[in-house]
């Protein structure tokens, strides 16, 4: 498989659901011609194998069946033996659903999101996640806002009393109130959910399209 024929199907792909109008001034366009049909609109009908007709399948294709020795002429095919292929009403060829029959197709390009379907997420610039300052318990004195008396090493019991925690083993710790301290606590951005990037609100999110109609002829 060429390199062109796995983008193209890529694409088809990626285009299968996309919305079929953009606002005039928000895309910049192309055309192509269909790969699939070459540019023909139509392609060879898969089910008769380009034959138009095929051989009845209920007298597999004699135009009679036996019945006690005698023959009798077949209804479904009324005795031809063939019938005419009902996908392509016996004209070999069908519609190439690539293209709609048009031979080509076109491709608008949302110029607002330069077809990549979103844009940064304006709230947190991209980077994907937000800030905000809560209240959480100090790890320093696991939320008791008492640490170990750094004199007495927690061990008050000398000769004169400590000064420092007044033979407590403990003082107040100095790095939280009350046993909390504020925090920045990084979240997913509640905007992108955690992506960076908004849908584009031009293409729906899309980038891209395929459109078969308004072909205007050149
Ligand atoms: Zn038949
Ligand atoms: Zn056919
Ligand atoms: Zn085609
Ligand atoms: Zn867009
Ligand atoms: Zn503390
Ligand atoms: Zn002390
Ligand atoms: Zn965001």
């Amino acid at each position: 498989m060429s390199a062109s024929t796995l983008s193209y199907i890529l694409l088809s792909l990626f285009l299968l659901l996309a919305p079929q109008t953009l606002s005039a001034q928000s895309y910049r366009s192309e055309r192509y011609t269909c790969e699939k049909c070459e540019g023909r609109g139509m392609v060879a009908c898969k089910k008769c194998k380009e034959a138009g007709t095929y051989d009845c399948k209920k007298c597999k294709g004699k135009g009679y069946k036996e019945k006690k020795g005698k023959r009798e002429k077949c209804q479904h095919c009324d005795g031809s033996g063939i019938l005419t292929c009902t996908d392509c009403n016996g004209n070999r060829t069908i519609i190439c659903s690539q293209c709609n029959g048009q031979g080509k197709y076109e491709i608008r390009y949302c110029d607002k999101c330069d077809a990549k379907g979103y844009s940064i997420c304006r709230r947190c610039h991209g980077k994907a996640f937000s800030y905000t300052t809560e209240y959480v318990k100090c790890r320093k004195c696991n939320g008791t806002n008492e640490v170990v008396c750094p004199v007495c090493k927690g061990n008050p019991k000398g000769p004169t009393e400590c000064s420092r925690c007044k033979n407590r083993g403990k003082v107040t710790c100095k790095n939280c109130e009350h046993g909390m301290v504020r925090e920045k606590i990084r979240h997913a951005c509640p905007v992108c959910d955690g992506t960076g990037k908004e849908d584009c609100g031009y293409c729906g999110g899309k980038g891209r399209y395929k459109s078969y109609v308004h072909l205007i002829p050149d």
